[in-house]
């Protein structure tokens, strides 16, 4: 372990200019060039350390790397897969006059946080176990670049299950909690987006002939927010985000639609809670039979139900932490959806918020503590030695 803390020590300035490299390259998920800019950074990188890496191109969207130090699997040996990505929510003219600044032990940029600090963490902790000589197991490394859209876009996801089968547990080193905690569930996060179809008429000359679909589905919300109350506490947790309709004031609105974000603990609860909202659109039309109403519904995010895997997994974290003399981490649950809900639906364990610790991730006053980033890329090297 003096050998990894002396080499860490050694490697600290190197560390700050990585991060500095990455966080003012622009890299909104929308920005291909600059996702692809890190992407071939982060490549070369791992080349040098005796990876094999991919790039797979997506359409639309910076493409995903995949990189492994192996060249096949032998027996029953299974791949530690580091997880991340390389956007961030910040559009260009945003970020161009906002860089990579330290002040007052933390550092401060786009994206510093979520996630440009876990990357220099994977890259440095890897670079300080080659440099002390250390042998550790198979590591697999998978970047997306499109993760702060939910990769709308692309074939990540896909991606992600065709390459992890071959994974036995997963570090994803998404932003770290302001208390270094772990995160070891998530709800899921889905969307269902009701439409209201009306007749659009003159508001003047045949206000009578025409269907207002707006107020129908105003009084469709309605119904539905005075009902909620019934539903059980987890299927109570939606929002109507977005509410648009109608084309000019003086035209009865022929169209309208209603968005809402939906947060889940088990797809069962998702599910359950669609066919509420359908039973209330069939009672709400049975009283308006001029209404018409559709609804489409998506899961976004799957749920990352707590299970036993992922407890173990934070268990052998901690014992290693133990071992460290760091202080013990916490876990938590939380509401926001990440890639990590997906390595679980695989059934693979899975621990998030591996990275960095800091706060105020998508504003601009987000941040990282520069000495969990320093932390961090130690615990990530133990880790690799170890699990
Ligand atoms: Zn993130």
């Amino acid at each position: 372990m003096l050998k990894i803390d002396n080499e860490l020590e050694k490697l600290k300035p190197s560390i700050l200019n990585h991060l500095k490299t990455i966080v003012d390259i622009n890299s909104n998920s929308e920005n291909v060039n600059g996702n692809n800019e890190i992407l071939i950074f982060i490549k070369n990188e791992l080349i040098n350390m005796g990876f094999y890496v991919e790039i797979i191109n997506q359409h639309s969207v910076g493409a995903t790397l995949v990189a492994r130090n192996y060249s096949e699997l032998h027996d029953e040996e299974q791949a530690i897969l580091l997880l991340g990505h390389s956007d961030t929510v910040f559009p260009d003219d945003d970020t161009d006059s906002w860089a990579f600044t330290t002040a007052f032990g933390k550092c401060y940029g786009p994206g510093v946080l979520d996630m440009k600090g876990g990357l220099s963490q994977i890259i440095f902790a890897l670079k300080i176990l080659k440099a002390t000589n250390n042998t550790y197991k198979p590591v697999k490394i998978i970047i997306a670049s499109d993760e702060e859209n939910g990769h709308l876009h692309s074939d990540f996801t896909n991606i992600l299950k065709q390459y992890s089968t071959d994974v036995k547990c997963t570090l994803c080193c998404e932003s770290g909690r302001p208390d270094g905690a772990f995160v070891i569930g998530r709800k899921g996060v889905g969307r269902m987006d009701i439409l209201s179809e009306g007749i659009e008429a003159h508001a003047g000359y045949e206000l009578d002939n025409g269907v207002n679909a707006i107020l129908n589905l105003t009084s469709l919300i309605e119904h539905i927010q005075r009902n909620k109350v019934h539903l059980s506490k987890e299927k109570q947790h939606f929002n109507l985000g977005k509410l648009n309709g109608g084309t000019e004031v003086n035209v009865v609105p022929g169209h309208a639609k209603a968005e809402f974000d939906v947060r889940f603990f088990t797809e069962q609860d998702f599910t359950s809670l669609v066919n509420w909202v359908k039973k209330n659109i069939e009672q709400c039309t049975a009283d308006k039979p001029d209404a018409n109403f559709s609804m489409n519904s998506v899961i976004e995010y799957p749920a990352m139900e707590v299970n036993e895997k992922n407890m173990a997994l934070f268990h052998n974290v901690a014992t290693i932490m133990e071992g460290a003399g760091m202080e013990q981490p916490r876990y938590v649950f939380v509401s926001g959806g990440a890639d990590s809900s997906y390595i679980s639906s695989f059934q693979i364990p899975v621990i998030c918020a591996f990275g960095p610790a800091g706060n105020f991730n998508h504003t601009k006053r987000e941040f990282i503590y520069v000495d969990s980033l320093f932390e961090r890329i130690k615990l990530l090297a133990l880790c690799i030695t170890q699990l």
